[in-house]
C-alpha cells in the first residue's frame, strides 16, 4: 500500500524526487540521478554544496554553543558577523539585524524606517512605497511590499498597497523610448507617487537593485538608480535595497547596488548570505538611521527567538569568508559575462526567447510569444513550467520567474553556484538548449 504524504509540498499530488546528496554544483535524488545546480536552489547556494569548511564550521560552533538568547546574551559569532558586514557594506551601513529569512529581513526594514521617522517626532511618515513586478517576501508586511500580483491575489484585502510605481523594466519601455529615457520616466514615478501621498507621509521606498522572482533578473537603465536616490534625498524619504537574492557577490559585486554607485539607508540581505548552510537573514542599517534610535528609545521592535543565534552566525560568517577568499565576486562577474554571452548566442536560434539580461551570475530569460512585437504567451501555456521541466528531466534546475506583467509572462533564472567553471557553464547550456528545443517544437 503506497504511503500517505504527511509533508505538505509546493504542489500537492506531485510527485518530487527526494535529495539525497549534494556536492559543489550537483544534487543528486535517491535514485543517484545527478542535477546540475543551475539556480543555486532558490538563488542561494552560492558557494556550492557540501563545502567542507562550512560544515567543520557547523560542528565546531555546535560544540561549543547552538543557541543563546539576544535578549540574554550577545554571543561571539554574531559579534564578528555585524562587524565583517559593515566592513564589506558601502556607506555607513555599520549596523546588522539578524533574522532567518528574506521576508523577515524586509519586513524589519520596513518597520525600522517606520521607526527611525517617530523617534524622529514625524509619527505620519509611516508609508512604504514598491513597485510593481516585485517581489520583497511572503509575510504579510513583505507581501504588502510585493507587486507580484498572483502571489498578493489570495490575501489582497489584508494587504497594504504599497506597490505603485512602475518597475523599470527596459525590455518592455515603450517604443521610441531609449534606455535613458525609461530610467528617468520610471524614477519620476516616485517622484510624482511621493507628491501624490505627500512626502510627510512616506517614510520609505523598496527595490530589489535587479528584480528576481517576480520578473526575471530585470535590470534597469543605467541612470536609473541615481535619479531614485536623489529624489528620494530631496523628499526626506529612506531608500531601502533589498538584496536578498542579489547580496553577496550573486550580481559580480558584493552588493548590487555598487553598480551604480548608489549607497541605501538599508539593505537587506538572506539567501546567498548563507549560501543555504542554515537558515539566515540580515537587515543593514546605517549609522543615520540609529543615530535617533540610539539617541531615543534605544531599542528596535522587532526581534525572533532565532535572531542572531550563535549557530547560524557562525555559519553565514564561515561562508562570507569563503566568498572572499576563493574570489568569488570577481568570479561570478568572469562566469556571468561568459554565460551571458552563450545565452545571447542561443537567443538567435530561438524564435521564443525574446529578452536575455542581468548581471554576474544572475540571468534572467524571457520568453514571448511573438519576438518582434514581445508578446506573451496565455498563461494556460504554462511556458515557464515546461522548461523548467524538460531541463529537470535532463538534469538541470532552473528557477521561474514568470507573472511580471500585470501577472501574465514567462521567465527564467539560470543562477548557478558563483564556483562553477566555464566547462560545467557549457554543460548547462547545452542542456537548457535541448530542454527549450523541445518546448519550442510543443509550441508549434
Ligand atoms: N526579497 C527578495 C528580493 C527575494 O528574492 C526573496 C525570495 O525570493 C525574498 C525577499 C524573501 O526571502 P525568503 O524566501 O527567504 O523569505
Amino acid at each position: 500500500m503506497k504511503e500517505r504524504d504527511h509533508l505538505i509540498k509546493p504542489i500537492l499530488g506531485k510527485r518530487y524526487p527526494m535529495a539525497a546528496s549534494a556536492k559543489g554544483i550537483y544534487i543528486y535524488d535517491q535514485d543517484g540521478k545527478k542535477y546540475i545546480d543551475g539556480s543555486s536552489g532558490a538563488v542561494t547556494v552560492s558557494i556550492g554544496h557540501g563545502v567542507q569548511e562550512v560544515i567543520n564550521e557547523t560542528l565546531a560552533q555546535a560544540e561549543k554553543i547552538s543557541f543563546s538568547y539576544r535578549s540574554q546574551f550577545t554571543n561571539e559569532p554574531a559579534e564578528k558577523l555585524a562587524k565583517k558586514l559593515s566592513q564589506l557594506a558601502p556607506g555607513d551601513l555599520n549596523w546588522s539585524f539578524f533574522v532567518n529569512s528574506g521576508s523577515e529581513a524586509t519586513e524589519t526594514a520596513m518597520k525600522i524606517a517606520i521607526q527611525y521617522w517617530q523617534e524622529k517626532g514625524k509619527l505620519k511618515k509611516d508609508r512604504i512605497i514598491s513597485r510593481w513586478s516585485s517581489y520583497h517576501g511572503i509575510t504579510m508586511g513583505a507581501l504588502s511590499m510585493s507587486g507580484h500580483v498572483l502571489r498578493r491575489q489570495r490575501f489582497s484585502s489584508l494587504l497594504a498597497d504599497y506597490p505603485s510605481v512602475s518597475a523599470p523594466y527596459t525590455y518592455r519601455r515603450p517604443e521610441h523610448v531609449t534606455e535613458e529615457e525609461w530610467g528617468f520616466l520610471c524614477a519620476q514615478e516616485l517622484e510624482t507617487e511621493i507628491r501624490r501621498i505627500g512626502a510627510e507621509r512616506v517614510a520609505a521606498f523598496i527595490a530589489e537593485p535587479i528584480i528576481g522572482a517576480a520578473g526575471g533578473a530585470i535590470t534597469p537603465p543605467a541612470n536609473y538608480y541615481q535619479k531614485i536616490k536623489e529624489i528620494c534625498e530631496r523628499y526626506d524619504v529612506l531608500f531601502i535595497a533589498d538584496e536578498v537574492m542579489t547580496g553577496i557577490g550573486r550580481t559580480g559585486k558584493m552588493f548590487a547596488i555598487e553598480h551604480w554607485n548608489v549607497t541605501p539607508d538599508l539593505i537587506t540581505l538572506g539567501k546567498g548570505m548563507s549560501s543555504g548552510y542554515t537558515p539566515m537573514a540580515a537587515t543593514l542599517v546605517s549609522d543615520k538611521v540609529m543615530e535617533p534610535i540610539l539617541k531615543g528609545s534605544k531599542t528596535i521592535m522587532g526581534g525572533h527567538t532565532y535572531s542572531a543565534n550563535p549557530q547560524s552566525a557562525a555559519v553565514a560568517l564561515k561562508v562570507i569568508e569563503y566568498v572572499e577568499k576563493h574570489q568569488l565576486v570577481e568570479k561570478a562577474e568572469e562566469q556571468g559575462n561568459y554565460l551571458m554571452s552563450k545565452l545571447k548566442a542561443l537567443s538567435e536560434s530561438f524564435e521564443l526567447i525574446g529578452d536575455i539580461r542581468g548581471k554576474g551570475l544572475l540571468i534572467g530569460m524571457e520568453f514571448v510569444a511573438n519576438r518582434e512585437k514581445k508578446n506573451p504567451y496565455p498563461p494556460e501555456l504554462d511556458v515557464t513550467n515546461r522548461v523548467i521541466e524538460h531541463a529537470f528531466d535532463k538534469g538541470l534546475l532552473v528557477y521561474p520567474a514568470s507573472g511580471a506583467i500585470n501577472g501574465m509572462g514567462d521567465a527564467i533564472i539560470i543562477s548557478p553556484p558563483l564556483v562553477i567553471t566555464k566547462g560545467e557553464l557549457d554543460r548547462l547550456v547545452d542542456i537548457l538548449e535541448a530542454a527549450i528545443s523541445e518546448v519550442q517544437c510543443e509550441l508549434r
